[in-house]
Parts: structure tokens; C-alpha cells; sequence
């Protein structure tokens, strides 16, 4: 009998702590970190890659044709993560507004409750 209650026990005490273990595996900036910020981390990156590639070519490390092509790929890296914030930003304020009366629109609202205008 003593045996089937520490079980019960220790059965407890895992169930207890197994969920503050898990969510301590995932590191922090998984659970905070939005895609906007995410977005500008990768530009950091990118934009510290592109002056060390400088730094490289300006020292003679790497030949004109490849900093030119590497160069190159970073700087389209750089125009994408540009290109998506803008239009998220665009595509975010959109729905949030009503485009007529300015009033708050619900998402998957077909409507304006203000104004009545239609959201295209
Ligand atoms: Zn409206």
C-alpha cells in the first residue's frame, strides 16, 4: 500500500514540474520575439555580413567578381526583408481601419459598422 502512495506521489510531483521544465527548453526568444523584430535582426545580420565582406575585399582577401556576387545577394536579401515589412504594413493598417470613416474594422468583416462602405 505504501508503495502504490509513493508512486501517487511521485506521479504528482512530475506532473507538477514536467510543464515548468518544457516551457524552460524553449528558448526565450521563440515565445517573444515578433516577425517584425525577426525582420530586423536578419537586417543587422545582413548588414554586418555586408561590411565584413567589405572589410574582406578592402584587405584583398576575396577577388572583385565574388565580393560583387556576394555583395549582390545580400543587398536582394536586404530589398526582400524591405519589401515585406512594407507591405505587411501596409496589408496590417488596411485591415485595421476602415479606409471611408477611419472606424476600427474587425477582421473577416465585409462592411463598415460606421459608415457602411464595403472592404475590398
Ligand atoms: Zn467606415
Amino acid at each position: 500500500m505504501t508503495v502504490v502512495i509513493s508512486l501517487l506521489l511521485v506521479l504528482c510531483v512530475l506532473a507538477l514540474f514536467l510543464p515548468l521544465l518544457s516551457r524552460k527548453a524553449v528558448p526565450e526568444f521563440y515565445i517573444s520575439s515578433t516577425p517584425a523584430e525577426d525582420r530586423e535582426r536578419e537586417q543587422t545580420r545582413i548588414k554586418a555580413m555586408l561590411a565584413d565582406l567589405r572589410q574582406e575585399y578592402d584587405a584583398g582577401k576575396i577577388p572583385e567578381s565574388e565580393f560583387t556576387s556576394m555583395a549582390a545577394e545580400l543587398l536582394a536579401d536586404l530589398d526582400r526583408i524591405a519589401a515585406v515589412s512594407k507591405s505587411s504594413a501596409k496589408r496590417s493598417s488596411k485591415r485595421l481601419f476602415c479606409d471611408e470613416c477611419g472606424a476600427v474594422r474587425p477582421p473577416e468583416v465585409a462592411a463598415c459598422s460606421q459608415c457602411g462602405a464595403e472592404f475590398k
